[in-house]
């Protein structure tokens, strides 16, 4: 079995990883808060986990990997939009769920096994809290419970600080009812236009971080072997449910790995609705941008990175999928997978890497010719399928682009190229120059490899312009 090795947050190395049980070995990533679509930097960790996923059913069998992923769906934001709106919370719950889902399958992303709602699971939850108030490690006050973080010596372990540091680096809101401002809400009360439930503290909603311990409890058990999520959920959200999770199951493990992906920019600058350079993923493929695309893009950037959106390399990953796609047109599917892909996701998930010797083996097949390569490009395309890339449902916007730039335009472009090439060749690099500007002022985007040079036709492309 190939060795798998994950960099756990919570011992801060790199370790190889041993499922607590090989036939069923259990993920859970915290999902979105369902308002509003996703943006680009929360398609980040589904796709970061979706390819753990698929390691994961790779090395140990699709049927022996349970992964659960939840929706938040009670939240103040929730009920703000529900206020602004004037619409009913459920409506807006349910349809930002269906477009999540229609996003996140445009971006490739398998479907977890269990997506839990957080407003079907209060049973679960009300359940903890008792736990908790019963073990001393809650109590309740002015109709709220809150967490005692005093009442667990290990607070903090996860992000490796200390309670003051926390402390004095978040946001806690201080209140009457709170014994310690560190306290963390359970639950809280609901007046009367707000979503709440009956409870023995009164009528009243659980907080948020309560509703991952409690949905992986019932679903994984006490003790499952990785969760996931942002890097921007360590505190206080998962320090917060590991805190719960370890007082109200005192013999469970918890989440024995803990992975978490760094954040998304854009243009080298944070994601920002000020900055102007916020975007949801049903913005890019609205825009024509393929979900393959952005999947590509993400992949090329280790998790544990900050990863940065731009447009060249969207350009550049359009490109290379728009050849890749060219050199498996007709092949079928092995069943063998290349051994160097998966031990490159094995190690640590290190899909770069794993594209990496996509490109070499496309390259091969390339120089091959078509000969003699029926073999190879089955493996190669099973390889790519595995990163959930040259999928069949990924691969309808290859023919929706050639559609839009017809093969004549097509042809002008690769005589511009060949003519620009022949130019440098002549060292005659003014009319290179100008054959570049050319294609530039057409919107063509041209990427230069040391073997090879190719385009795409970028946002604006006119092909009006294209006149030598
Ligand atoms: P939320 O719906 O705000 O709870 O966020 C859902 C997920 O998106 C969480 O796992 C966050 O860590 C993740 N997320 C939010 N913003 C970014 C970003 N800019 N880059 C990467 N992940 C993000
Ligand atoms: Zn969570």
């Amino acid at each position: 079995m190939t060795p798998i090795r994950l960099h756990n947050t919570k011992t801060r190395r790199k370790e190889l990883f041993t499922p607590l049980n090989a036939d069923n070995v259990r993920v859970y990533v915290c999902g979105p808060t369902v308002y509003d679509r996703a943006h680009l930097g929360n398609a980040r960790p589904v796709i970061v986990f979706d390819m753990l996923f698929r390691m994961l059913r790779h090395v140990y069998g699709a049927t022996h990997v349970t992964y659960a992923r939840n929706l938040t769906d009670v939240d103040d934001k929730i009920n703000a939009r529900a206020a602004e709106t004037g619409r009913d919370i459920r409506a807006i719950t349910d349809e930002t769920i269906a477009w999540y889902h229609a996003d996140m399958a445009a971006l490739g992303n398998l479907k977890p096994t269990h997506e839990p709602r957080a407003t079907d699971w209060i049973g679960a939850m009300k359940d903890m809290i008792a736990r908790l108030i019963a073990s001393g490690h809650a109590y309740a006050a002015e109709g709220h419970v809150l967490f005692s973080v005093a009442s667990y010596a290990e607070y903090g372990a996860l992000s490796g600080r200390s309670v003051e540091d926390m402390l004095a680096g978040a946001r806690v809101e201080v209140a009457p009812y709170k014994r310690d401002p560190m306290d963390f809400v359970l639950w809280k009360p609901s007046s009367g236009n707000e979503p709440g439930w009956d409870s023995d503290w009164g009528f009243g909603r659980p907080g948020w971080h309560i509703e991952c311990s409690a949905m992986s409890y019932e679903l994984l058990t006490e003790s499952f072997d990785i969760h996931g999520g942002g890097i921007d959920l360590q505190f206080p959200h998962h320090e917060n449910e590991i805190a719960q999770s370890a007082c109200a199951h005192p013999h469970g493990k918890f989440a024995q790995v803990w992975m978490h992906n760094e954040m998304l920019q854009v243009e080298g600058r944070k994601m920002s609705k000020s900055l102007g350079n916020f975007f949801t993923v049903r913005d890019l493929l609205d825009q024509g941008v393929p979900g393959e695309v952005i999947r590509f893009v993400m992949l090329s950037t280790h998790y544990s990175k900050p990863m940065d959106w731009t447009e060249r390399k969207r350009a550049e990953a359009e490109a290379t999928l728009r050849k890749w796609r060219g050199l498996i047109a007709g092949a079928d599917v092995s069943e063998d997978v290349s051994e160097d892909v998966v031990a490159a996701l094995a190690d640590d998930l290190n899909t770069p890497l794993a594209i990496t010797r996509l490109h070499a083996m496309a390259t091969q097949l390339a120089a091959s010719g078509g000969k003699n390569c029926h073999f190879e490009a089955r493996v190669f395309l099973a390889s790519a399928r595995m990163m959930g890339l040259l999928t069949d449902e990924l691969g309808d916007w290859m023919s929706k682009q050639d559609d839009a730039v017809s093969a004549e335009v097509s042809a002008r472009i690769d005589a511009l190229i060949a003519a620009r090439r022949a130019a440098r060749a002549d060292k005659d690099f003014a009319e290179a120059d100008r054959l570049r500007a050319i294609l530039d002022g057409a919107g063509v985007v041209v990427i230069d490899r040391p073997d090879e040079t190719s385009w795409s036709a970028g946002p604006g492309f006119d092909a009006g312009k294209l006149e030598p």
